[in-house]
């Protein structure tokens, strides 16, 4: 048996959709895939602005643009993530303050924030990780009591609800991922989402180079030229093809991404309380099944069972190196407060294999094997 980390999500309609947007004879960004997209996104999560970009770092470089952040500005967020949550903002000058997390869900830690906030602070980053929701009524009450603006950096979230409200729709802006290894997939990409209606104009200039060209295509101006700093983040028709079959199945995918959760979670149970701990989903938070993760009890032990799972041909993974101890973190960022929990838990998580297409066989075969290491282990 082989069973690996992860398979790119795929339906079967990809093809289709890409040779159609081939015969259609426009493969650069914007056609009719794209639209359809920014449609699907924007009347499904109830935003009131999605634009496809190139990646989900790009849509944050967008948003470090959008919201005019520089050098000499801060921003806030959690340490335990992926580096382009911070790095978008670390390219304009900006200097990263991070806040610990909350052991429960891994994500930042609400009643840490405004400690953290200063003159200086010019937006709050927060991640749903794993696709589970932060604390979103205390951190939008934060965000408007001090008039910062909130980025939602929902590269897991696509889906998932706080209070039956989509991710995605509560900040000034939101960006998601499709890069392989998120639910949803286009190869590279990601998108923008825009709630706050004042940024919607300049994002669509940002991410056309610094033109109006989308202006132009509408017809509200008869020429466009530069007008605004910008970059390419628009993706090909390709991708967008390859995304839309994905969105038309994304229920589907998600379901079974969930079903493989619930049976990892159920199934690992009465393991739990010896040897690990397992995810805990708050009461007003329905997540997507974007990872499953237990926490060993320390760095070694986490190690060992990576070890076992590898000899018996399963790739279990663990990330995120917390920000503030890298290399880069300790040039542009700063902890404040305590590192209670950052580091000691991103030292016991460990994900298992969960993807669209993983069988019923597989998900037995793993539950047996971790049961054995543990009977034979401790
Ligand atoms: C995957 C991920 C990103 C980056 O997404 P790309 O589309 O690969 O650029 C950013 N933030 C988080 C939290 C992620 O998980």
């Amino acid at each position: 048996m082989h069973i690996g980390f992860n398979k790119p999500p795929f339906t079967g309609n990809e093809f289709i959709y890409m040779q159609d947007a081939l015969a259609k004879g426009k493969i650069s960004g914007d056609g009719i895939y794209t639209k359809r997209c920014h449609e699907w996104l924007e009347k499904k999560l109830g935003v009131k602005k999605a634009l496809l970009t190139t990646s989900c770092t790009h849509a944050l470089e967008m948003a470090a643009i959008l919201l005019d952040i520089k050098a000499g500005d801060e921003i806030i967020a959690p340490s335990y993530t992926f580096v382009s949550t911070v790095n978008a903002f670390v390219l304009r000058g900006t200097k990263i303050k991070f806040v610990d997390i909350r052991p429960d869900t891994m994500n930042i830690d609400e009643n840490l924030i405004e400690a953290a906030i200063n003159e200086k602070t010019k937006a709050i980053v927060i991640v749903h990780y794993a696709g589970v929701a932060c604390n979103m009524d205390k951190i939008k009450a934060l965000a408007q009591k001090y008039n910062i603006p909130l980025i939602e950096d929902a590269a897991q979230a696509i889906l998932s609800t706080y209070n039956g409200r989509y991710l995605g729709s509560f900040g000034d802006i939101a960006t998601l991922s499709f890069h392989e290894t998120k639910n949803l997939s286009m190869g590279e990409g990601g998108a923008l989402l825009i709630n706050n209606p004042h940024l919607i104009e300049r994002a669509e200039i940002i991410r056309e180079k610094g033109t109006d060209r989308s202006k132009f295509f509408r017809g509200e101006v008869d020429k466009y030229t530069w007008v605004d700093i910008g970059s390419s983040y628009l993706p090909s028709e390709l991708n967008a093809a390859y995304l839309w079959a994905q969105l038309e199945q994304a229920d589907q995918i998600i379901n079974y991404r969930l079903n493989v959760w619930h049976k990892y979670y159920n199934k690992l149970q009465k393991l739990n309380e010896d040897y690990f701990t397992m995810p805990s989903i708050p009461d007003n938070c329905k997540h997507n099944g974007h990872i499953f993760y237990i926490k060993l009890t320390d760095m070694n032990s986490r190690q060992k069972l990576i070890d076992y799972l590898k000899a018996k041909g399963i790739v279990a993974i663990f990330h995120y190196v917390p920000l503030h101890s890298s290399t880069a973190g300790k040039l542009y960022s700063e902890f404040v407060g305590n590192d209670t929990y950052t580091t000691k838990e991103s030292e016991r998580i460990l994900r298992l294999p969960l993807y669209y297409g993983i069988t019923g066989n597989e998900i037995d075969y793993i539950i047996m094997q971790i049961t054995a290491f543990f009977s034979t282990n401790t």
